[in-house]
């Protein structure tokens, strides 16, 4: 039997092996259905990554090969091409290896499976069905790992850090966009990044929707919804991140309605207790250093817990997400005297006011808040005291 099973090597994942190996544990296995370690900065080849692991700026790929030798050499078990399919109460797992089936128990197991960009399907793009529409992960897939340009002039839908990462894979690699677009009416990337379109030369658009993609074969023009029409011969679809939670949606793992992750408390634990979660399989999307850094304090907590040492969740407190929040995590608190840990919101829309939390009419926190989506908004949970009694309390924006 393994102790802990973790399924997806990315940065959250590798880090939470490193953590649980340190902490003396026998058996700790990574399941990672690529044929390498890494997760996504494998095909990120631009700086910023590993600031706080390694302390120095690598590239998406040279911090990919540090995690896989740091896993390697603290004597992780490291399975590739092992896609896990599903999971079953009590932490059996279902896995598709290059040898067939295989089932596999571990007293714990992590998820670890990071997010995926919206696809065209649910941003409900209309028109033809040519060659030439990618997300980002796609898009550096295709020039880091295949040597392939998929196109050269694209339009990029979206304003997001990372779609800013696209423009700079484009310009890298000779691809000229020739437009981003954005529906709000300001860029979601903060500023300076956000003036990176305006330094190369990249029009941006704001209050623009793609309605429709045009082109036989390939792309050959969009039309925006207010009727504008731009040529171009791809469409670059980036951000507007969702968890890739399949796994505990189809399985038996509550899955929250705001953040589409496992429901976890605030020791990342799922609705099954032989479950965690951690990275950005619990939202979307954070960094890779983020992400790093919760996968080591995830671990802890399992190593806590297979010493009998996590509190009961009996009595538990759900987290209700309310006005003006797009999510939070976790989405659930264990009764504990000291509540440690973060709260993790995102606004829906451009948010000014009283962020709340509240228990029915009676106020526990209050403070200003001015955010914008896709911006991290944190909330020190040993600023909230829990009345006794209490099984719910709310979360909210209040303007
Ligand atoms: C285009 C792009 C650019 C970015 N640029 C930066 C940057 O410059 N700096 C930065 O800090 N962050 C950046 N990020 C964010 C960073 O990559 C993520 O925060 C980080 O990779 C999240 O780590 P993770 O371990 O949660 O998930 P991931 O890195 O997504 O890893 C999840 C792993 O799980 C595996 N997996 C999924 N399902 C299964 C399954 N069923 N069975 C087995 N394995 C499975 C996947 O193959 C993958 O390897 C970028 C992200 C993108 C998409």
């Amino acid at each position: 039997m393994i102790d802990v099973a973790i399924i997806g090597g990315g940065p959250a994942g590798v880090a939470a092996a490193l953590r649980l190996k340190a902490r003396g544990l026998g058996r700790v296995a990574i399941l990672e259905r690529e044929p390498v370690l890494g997760g996504v900065p494998r095909h990120c080849g631009h700086p910023p990554f590993g600031m706080h692991e390694f302390g120095r700026i690598l590239s998406g790929p040279a911090y990919a090969r540090r995690l896989a030798a740091a896993a390697e050499a603290a004597g992780v078990e490291i399975l590739l091409r092992h896609t896990v399919v599903r999971l079953h109460p009590g932490g059996t797992l279902d896995i598709a290896t290059p040898d067939g089936p295989r089932e596999f128990r571990a007293l714990r197991v992590l998820l670890a499976t990071g997010a995926r960009e919206s696809p065209r399907s649910a941003r409900f793009i209309g028109g033809d069905r040519p060659l030439g529409v990618l997300n980002t992960g796609a898009l550096q897939a295709h020039i880091y790992l295949y040597g392939t340009t998929p196109f050269r002039r694209p339009v990029v839908a979206g304003t997001e850090l990372v779609s800013l990462s696209a423009l700079l894979t484009c310009r890298r690699h000779g691809i000229r966009p020739v437009a981003m677009l954005e529906a709000g009416h300001r860029p979601t990337a903060r500023r300076p990044l956000a003036w990176l379109p305006r330094l190369l030369r990249t029009p941006t658009h704001y209050g623009a929707q793609i309605e429709e993609i045009c082109g036989a074969e390939r792309v050959e023009r969009v039309r925006l919804r207010d009727g504008r029409e731009i040529t171009c011969d791809g469409v670059l679809l980036t951000g507007q991140f969702t968890p890739e939670s399949s796994l505990a949606r189809m399985g038996h793992l509550a899955v929250d309605a705001h953040s589409l992750g496992p429901v976890v408390d605030q020791y990342g634990r799922c609705s099954d207790n032989a479950y965690f979660a951690a990275g950005n399989v619990l939202r979307g999307i954070e960094t890779a250093g983020w992400s790093y850094r919760e996968g080591t304090a995830i671990a802890d907590y399992i190593a806590d817990d297979l010493c009998g040492g996590l509190p009961s969740m009996e009595g538990a407190v759900e987290i209700l997400c309310g006005e003006g929040l797009k999510y939070a995590v976790p989405q659930t608190l264990a009764r504990v005297t000291q509540m440690r840990g973060l709260l993790q919101l995102r606004v829906a829309a451009p948010a000014r006011g009283q962020l709340r939390v509240r228990a029915g009419k009676t106020i526990l926190y209050r403070s200003w808040l001015s955010a914008l989506p896709e911006r991290r908004v944190l909330l020190d949970l040993e600023q909230i005291r829990l009345p006794q009694g209490v099984s719910q309390i709310t979360v909210e924006v209040a303007r």
